[in-house]
């Protein structure tokens, strides 16, 4: 018992950098370290719940909403399994059917929601400079048959909000966020979570807060608000009678106490992220061939991922080669996001509208995400970008 909880301990102690102490770069370098709360205080929590017996959906998850609630200065919030499944619900619940445009270059799970909400995807480019959605391609993609616009805040980055909330208000459509990259973040000092009609975030392992797995959604619509409590509920007002046929996307009360408690750490993980960020730009974009993604005026940036570009033809090496050559340094990376949406297997019987998607095919083949939190420190950091800098001045 004793060395358990020692394990423990030790294991949430954030400030040991990560396999690049003085033991030299012998372990590896984790693409992601997820900043949790100090174990006493979620312990005191989790006890708490265990002791009413009540697991799902309790005290804990209320709490959880109420405090969002204001943290975001949103409305309501509801508190779910997972993004995936708040992005389904959020479709049923708004009766889309139709075509939904949505950006090919994200996470598969923005994708794999519009299929099981039973309406059909039509794949837009990003713009190269901010990687979000690209309104020029939405505005070619609309059509009759369009009955949303499903939006990412790519890598934390916010997406063009004004401009899309414009075009879903002439298209007469609803705007949906997937905003799980995105907790803690702004546009012009407003919070995400309160744009277009619904906002989704996630809150599972790889993002910037995490419950083990959740999902929160935010709204200023009290009605669709409700309508999500009761179909991640069944769909269960009560009385059995199903007023839709709804899901199980309950939000257990453990996680809630671990997102409760991650919550007072969020804005300090970002900033700090921010401050590596710029340590790599430093360090990095001196290197012909590498570029970062363009923060427009007025965003506040999560950076839940920092993600590169590496122009092969530039750089004198494709991505791919680069990868193996960091994993072989122990160092993690990830190439988010290969392969896009459209190209992925699963999508492969959908008719394609002739949008061109050539932004985000340059980019997915092309982008490499490097290990950033805050645990790598500074030191880390500059570590990380002197292999980089050694492997390309060996490149021959
Ligand atoms: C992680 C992620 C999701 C899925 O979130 P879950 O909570 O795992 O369902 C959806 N969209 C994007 C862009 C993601 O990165």
């Amino acid at each position: 018992m004793e060395s358990t909880l020692e394990e423990i301990r030790q294991s949430e102690d954030n400030s040991v950098e990560p396999g690049i102490t003085d033991r030299g770069m012998t372990e590896p370098i984790p693409i992601i370290r997820p900043n949790l709360p100090l174990w006493e205080n979620v312990e005191k929590r989790l006890k708490k719940i265990y002791s009413s017996r009540m697991l799902t959906n309790h005290s804990t998850v209320s709490e959880l909403e109420s405090t969002v609630a204001r943290y975001l200065e949103v409305d309501h919030v509801v508190a779910l399994s997972c993004c995936t499944s708040g992005l389904m619900l959020a479709m049923k619940a708004l009766g889309i059917t139709g075509e939904v445009i949505v950006p090919s270059f994200t996470f598969s799970a923005t994708g794999h929601a519009i299929y099981w909400a039973g309406a059909k995807p039509v794949f837009v480019d990003c713009n190269n400079r901010d990687w979000n959605i690209s309104i020029e391609s939405a505005i070619q993609a609309s059509s009759e048959e369009t009955s949303a616009i499903l939006a990412v805040h790519i890598f934390g980055n916010p997406a063009p909000v004004a401009a899309l909330e414009e075009l879903a208000k002439e298209l007469g459509v609803p705007l949906i966020f997937d905003a799980a990259h995105a907790f803690g973040g702004s546009v012009s000092g407003r919070m995400t979570g309160g744009f277009g009609d619904v906002e989704i975030f996630s809150l599972s392992p790889t993002k910037l807060i995490t419950g083990g797995e959740g999902g929160l959604l935010t709204t200023n619509d009290s009605s669709l608000a409700e309508q999500i409590r009761y179909l991640r509920n069944y769909g269960n007002k009560g009385d059995y009678d199903c007023f839709l046929p709804g899901l199980n996307a309950r939000m257990p009360e453990f996680n809630a106490a671990l997102i409760l408690e991650g919550l007072p750490l969020v804005a300090g993980e970002i900033a700090e992220r921010e401050r590596l960020a710029s340590v790599y730009r430093e360090e990095l974009s001196g290197i012909p061939g590498i570029a970062f993604q363009e923060i427009p005026e007025g965003n506040q940036h999560t950076w839940k991922d920092l993600t590169v570009t590496i122009d092969p033809y530039i750089f004198g090496m494709d991505r791919d080669k680069l990868h193996t050559l960091l994993h072989e340094e122990n160092i993690m990376t990830k190439k988010y996001f290969y392969p896009p949406l459209h190209k992925q297997s699963g999508y492969s019987e959908l008719p394609q509208r002739s949008v061109k998607l050539t932004v985000t095919e340059w980019l997915s083949n092309n982008v490499l995400t490097l290990p950033l939190y805050s645990a790598l420190g500074e030191s880390g950091i500059r570590k990380i970008s002197d292999v980089v800098k050694k492997i390309h001045s060996e490149i021959k």
